[in-house]
């Protein structure tokens, strides 16, 4: 039988990203995956300076040729638009694909061993079960995804879910025409344009009802729709449900649960990448240590700020007069979402929305009539 010192389930970002980081503090580790590299995904495929920087701490540095860079996000409806620039570092968008490939070379260069198109039929006592040959290991990292088979194994109940989306993605060949990631809004959802090379933009809509197409969807996003005509189809349309859904707990015995297996964001933060190379690099040094509560309290401090900030903008999702408030309140005053934003990639503390006017200018936006009209409804 063979013998590891950590095996992981899942192959995706969170389950390389586990990976490198146990391999990184000496560890012996096996990953399996369903499928083989490089794994597509439905995503919005932007990373924001933190998410970045996790991925550096892994080493790896995706460069100009196989990545697009952004300064800031800009919110565009109707016409106007509003933008805030990062008061540190740089947000990175890269497909899916070329993320995959290279965390696997980076996996591969540090000595992980792979079963690629290896289903994890089960783990009991330290044995994993595949269809191939048994491995017996000290440590078990679920990374499988938002339908982790491996926290349902471990019974640690099915978490509170606080939304769910359906997602569409599309690849064009286009210059990014500027250097933001941006946030198209409407009524039915969102469009995020995220520019991943020096010609190319990856286009992910976003909506709570079901939707034909990204084609369709355009007409949603008349500015977005002006930007993409003639522009050449790229990638074949490719569907997925973004969650927001936490648990309490994300360790058991000898395993633990990194990215959206161990619970999720909505697609609106642009954070489920960072929090999974985040949670990696905690998991491995609690691993380390020989004790998984480390990583359990890191988790829930990584995963707090957020949960906070993309439930706030869901609400902006479904309450189109908050959203066109706060729109016109970014366009009064800039520094107001460039300070959210600062607070959205982990420069600044949740704390400060108290003392820069964001507070308020929440509790005004609870405060207008359609917001006030549903919680009375209740
Ligand atoms: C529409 C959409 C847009 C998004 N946009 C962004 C964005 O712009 N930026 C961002 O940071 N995040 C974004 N996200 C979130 C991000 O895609 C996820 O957080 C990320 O994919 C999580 O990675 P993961 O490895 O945990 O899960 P997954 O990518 O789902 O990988 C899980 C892997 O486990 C494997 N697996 C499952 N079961 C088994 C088994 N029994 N045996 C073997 N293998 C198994 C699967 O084959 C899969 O490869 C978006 C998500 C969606 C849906």
């Amino acid at each position: 039988m063979q013998v590891t010192d950590v095996f992981v389930c899942g192959g995706g970002p969170a389950g390389l990203a586990a990976a490198i980081a146990a391999r990184l503090e000496g560890f012996d580790v096996v990953v399996a995956d369903c499928f083989k590299p490089p794994i597509d995904k439905a995503c919005g495929e932007g990373l924001m300076p933190d998410g970045l920087a996790a991925l550096a701490a892994l080493g790896v540095f995706p460069s100009d040729e196989e990545s697009g860079l952004f300064c800031g996000i800009r919110f565009v409806e109707a016409g106007r638009s509003v933008e805030a620039r990062f008061s540190q570092g740089e947000g990175r968008g890269l497909r899916r694909t070329t993320l995959h490939e290279m965390l696997h070379r980076r996996a591969s260069e540090l000595g992980v061993t792979f079963r690629w198109s290896t289903q994890v039929l089960d783990v009991k006592d330290g044995v994993v079960r595949t269809g191939h040959e048994p491995i017996r290991t000290k440590w078990v990292i679920g990374a499988d995804g938002i339908h982790s088979r491996t926290r349902e194994r471990l019974g640690l109940g099915k978490g509170r879910r606080l939304s769910r989306r359906i997602g569409l993605r599309q690849h064009f060949k286009v210059r990014p025409w500027d250097k933001f990631m941006e946030i198209h809004w409407s009524d039915r959802g969102q469009a995020y344009v995220t520019p991943v090379g020096p010609e190319a933009v990856c286009v992910v809509v976003v909506g709570r009802d079901r939707f034909r197409s990204v084609d369709a969807s355009l007409a949603w996003f008349p500015e977005l729709a002006e930007r993409l005509q003639g522009a050449e189809v790229e990638s074949s349309q490719r569907g997925a449900v973004t969650e927001g859904r936490i648990y309490d707990r994300v360790t058991s015995g000898c395993t633990a649960l990194v990215g959206d297996a161990s619970g999720s964001v909505d697609a609106i933060a642009g954070q489920g990448l960072a929090l999974s190379f985040l949670q990696a690099r905690e998991l491995a040094t609690a691993l380390s240590r020989g004790n998984l509560n480390l990583y359990q309290q890191a988790h829930r401090r990584i995963n707090r700020v957020p949960i906070f900030m993309s439930r706030s903008m869901l609400l902006l999702d479904r309450f189109a007069a908050a959203r066109h408030w706060m729109q016109k309140a970014f366009y009064r005053d800039p520094r107001v979402f460039e300070q959210m934003l600062s607070v959205h990639v982990g420069i600044a503390p949740l704390t400060i929305l108290g003392s820069s006017g964001i507070l308020s200018l929440g509790l005004q936006i609870l405060a207008t009539q359609e917001v006030w009209d549903c919680v009375q409804s209740l």
